[in-house]
């Protein structure tokens, strides 16, 4: 078993970057939208910031309280958009529910849109594939980058999907799918969920359920990408697989944390910079 090591190929990418940066004329910052107090995302955007620094990216984070209303949120995506010296705008999800997601996700400019979630970026990424988008959904980047790295093949291989989430679950299996792979896409309604997994090659899992994949709902050799962000006792953090006993079986898999998380972080600084080089 090999560990599908995130953090460390996440490291490399923000030196990648930094050296760019350093190059660029003009300084990237990204803006991030933060309304609420869900203590998980909190911890995202700060991460978040802490990167950019590393990456010599600007970031500006506004924060909002929980009941602010959906029009300011608005009113600053459009000063935002506005905004010079703002390269990219990402606002970090869950929203409020009395606040419209689709609404303020449609009001960033497309070319400011840095988690490629606009319907302009999601559908020419969808149609046309990542490679004529200019930026592409974090999460599922990260993962296509960190299966590059280790050399995984895609091409012929039983892609097996867990989750169908507008940020990971359908644009990752748009991606195996431009690369190649035979793809199942599972989800809360899929009857006997092993009968699938067991067949996998390659397993993305991205459903949020702690231990929802064990060691005999796979095969030998499977390559296992958890991206399931679960805390567990004393806060500690699991994904949705079983590392434990499921490790014993794969050939390739990422760890919770230090694997899909870091690289979601370093890709979305990267749809920055793209945004920015425009
Ligand atoms: P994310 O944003 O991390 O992709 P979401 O919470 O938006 O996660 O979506 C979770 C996805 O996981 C949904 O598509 C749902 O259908 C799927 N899911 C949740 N529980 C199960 C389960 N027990 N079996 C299969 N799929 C599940």
């Amino acid at each position: 078993m090999k560990i599908l090591n995130g953090k460390k190929l996440a490291d490399k990418y923000i030196r990648i970057l930094s050296r760019q940066v350093a190059t660029m004329k003009k300084r990237p910052v990204l803006a991030m939208v933060l309304v609420g107090n869900n203590p998980a995302s909190k911890i995202y955007v700060g991460r978040k910031k802490i990167l950019c620094e590393k990456a010599g990216i600007g970031s500006q984070i506004f924060t909002f309280p929980e009941k602010t209303s959906e029009k300011k949120i608005l009113d600053l995506i459009g000063s935002l958009n506005k905004s010079r010296n703002i390269s990219a705008i990402m606002v970090q999800l869950p929203l409020p529910k009395h606040i419209d997601k689709d609404k303020v996700i449609e009001a960033i400019d497309p070319r400011k849109d840095a988690d490629c979630l606009h319907p302009l970026n999601f559908g020419r990424f969808t149609q046309e594939g990542e490679k004529y988008s200019v930026v592409a959904p974090a999460t599922p980047l990260g993962i296509i980058r960190l299966l590059e790295e280790y050399k995984v093949k895609i091409e012929g291989k039983n892609a097996v999907i867990i989750g169908r989430s507008n940020i990971v679950g359908k644009p990752i299996a748009q991606m195996l799918l431009n690369r190649n792979a035979t793809v199942t896409i599972c989800h809360r309604h899929t009857k006997n969920l092993k009968s699938y997994t067991q067949k996998a090659d390659i397993l993305v899992v991205a459903a949020g359920k702690m231990n929802l994949i064990t060691a005999d709902m796979v095969q030998k050799g499977v390559v296992v990408i958890d991206v399931g962000v679960n805390r567990g006792e004393n806060k500690k953090v699991f994904g949705d697989v079983d590392f434990k006993s499921v490790s014993k079986k794969a050939s390739f898999i990422t760890p919770v944390p230090g694997g899909v998380g870091p690289m979601t972080i370093a890709m979305l600084l990267w749809n920055t910079v793209k945004l920015a080089e425009k």
